[in-house]
Order: C-alpha cells, then sequence, then structure tokens
C-alpha cells in the first residue's frame, strides 16, 4: 500500500484562513510543506479517507483525480473532515460516472448524507467499531475515537490492512481507549498515524486532540502492547496554527515520528 497526505491541518487550515498570528504569518511566506489544507488522505490513489471542504483543491494540487475512488471511508461528521454536498457531485449532471461511489462512517455521517444519497450512484454503509469490512481490496477496521465528546457522535479511525501490511489512520482522536489497546494489541501495525492538533502546547484541557505529549506516550504505550515494534512507522499529522512550529523544528521535537506535509507519500 502507500498513502498520500492530502491535507494536514485541523478546521481552520494552516495559514488559517482569518489568522495573521506569528505562525501563520510564518507560514505565509515559507510556503511549501508549511501550507496546510485541511485533513485528508488517499491510499493507493483509490480508497479516499474523508472529503473535506478542500479535497478538490488537493486533487489539482497534486495532480490526481477522484475518478478511479470507488470507496470513501469517513472519520466524523465534522465540516474539514466532510462534505456531503461535494460527495454529491458524483450525481449527473455533476458526473457522468457510471460506478457508485460508496461512503462509509459512523450513525452522524449518515444522517449528513442522507439528503443527498442515489441509488446505484452515491451509498451510504453504517459501520461498527471493532467489526472488519471487506471494502474494494481492504480489510478496514474501524475502532472508536475521543473526540466530538458530548455531541452525540460517536466518531472512527481506522486500521486498513492489505497483503500483509497494515496502516492505522487514528484522525481525529485523543488518547485512545482500553477497548482499541485490546484490538491493537500485538498486531505491530506497519504505519501509525497520530492527532497533533496541539503541537508543543501541553497545557490544554480539552479532549479530543493531543499534541506532542501525548504523542510520544501513545507511541511508547503501542510499543509496549506489540501494537507497533520496531519497523513501525510513526506520523504525527492533523496541526493547528496553535501550537504549530516549523515542519523542521517539529520533527526534532518528536523523535521518532516523520511529521506531515501536504503531498507526502509513503509506502506501507
Ligand atoms: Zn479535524
Ligand atoms: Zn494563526
Ligand atoms: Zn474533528
Amino acid at each position: 500500500m502507500y498513502i498520500t497526505y492530502l491535507g494536514t491541518a485541523a478546521a481552520e487550515g494552516v495559514p488559517a484562513i482569518f489568522c495573521d498570528c506569528e505562525h501563520c504569518r510564518y507560514a505565509r511566506a515559507a510556503g511549501g510543506k508549511e501550507i496546510r489544507m485541511r485533513s485528508g488522505a488517499l491510499i493507493d490513489g483509490v480508497l479516499k479517507i474523508d472529503f473535506g471542504p478542500d479535497a478538490y483543491a488537493q486533487s489539482l494540487r497534486f495532480g490526481l483525480n477522484y475518478v478511479p475512488v470507488n470507496h470513501v471511508l469517513i472519520t466524523h461528521s465534522h465540516e474539514d473532515h466532510f462534505s456531503p454536498d461535494e460527495l454529491a457531485r458524483v450525481i449527473p449532471p455533476y458526473s457522468h460516472r457510471k460506478e457508485p461511489l460508496r461512503v462509509y462512517g459512523d450513525a452522524r455521517v449518515g444522517e449528513k448524507i442522507a439528503p443527498y444519497l442515489k441509488e446505484g450512484l452515491l451509498t451510504f454503509t453504517q459501520l461498527e467499531p471493532f467489526k472488519t469490512y471487506e471494502i474494494g481490496e481492504y480489510k478496514v477496521t474501524p475502532l472508536q475515537a475521543v473526540h466530538a465528546l458530548n455531541s452525540g457522535e460517536e466518531p472512527l479511525f481506522y486500521l486498513i490492512e492489505k497483503d500483509g501490511r497494515s496502516l492505522l489512520y487514528g484522525h481525529d482522536t485523543d488518547f485512545f481507549t482500553d477497548a482499541d489497546f485490546d484490538f491493537l494489541k500485538d498486531r505491530r501495525i506497519s504505519l501509525i498515524s497520530m492527532d497533533c492538533t496541539n503541537g508543543i502546547l501541553t497545557d490544554i484541557r480539552y479532549i479530543g486532540h493531543m499534541g506532542i505529549n501525548k504523542n510520544i506516550a501513545l507511541r511508547e504505550k503501542l510499543l509496549s502492547i506489540g501494537a507497533a515494534d520496531e519497523n513501525t512507522t510513526f506520523i504525527a499529522n492533523h496541526f493547528s496554527h496553535n501550537g504549530l512550529v516549523s515542519h523542521a523544528e517539529m520533527e526534532k521535537r518528536l523523535p521518532g515520528f516523520l511529521v506531515s506535509y501536504d503531498g507526502m507519500t509513503l509506502r506501507v
């Protein structure tokens, strides 16, 4: 497998749409890896994870298209990850495609996409945590995210397996639940991508995202239970302008991790 990170920011993007803070000014001037669009990824060019407001612009930015994509895994219904109206462009007259686009996610995602669904063209399947599904050529298991607490939504994150390789796309979630750890134990996952929204900030009380301190602790925990081993690639991803430093500086502060950037492609 390979994964392409199309967008690596939290909801406001980096630089943030309306912000002129020190980091946003730096990012605008520096360009390159410091420009981060809203969150999403693509596996092998065919399996899309999340489809937010920048998904179309990202396809143009990186010279790809979504025509070969038949399956879209949505992690949760937050607007930076999920634009149901954009997915509905698969329906005529916006597209002349014949193959249905199949969207998967939690119950809230199902409610939000319901008005757009069209038999044989745009379908939705609700997924349950810790059940394994055959989706395209992949085995996909949703896990239980710690995110959007008290919203009534039960967000998911995904373990994706193919050809003996595995990828854990942990967005958006805080430190995993005990049920997640029980499921992941001894799986020796090939690549693990973690939420780093809080960046270098360590005094955040909000539950639902992580920063570098929790990423480092979670890496240790996953190694200790055999969910990961010395061959596992760890990625920090999904950054906010708050608590963000330059890409190079973030890599220094996260030993054992690669720091994502828009367009980063990794063989899994
Ligand atoms: Zn997010
Ligand atoms: Zn800012
Ligand atoms: Zn979110």
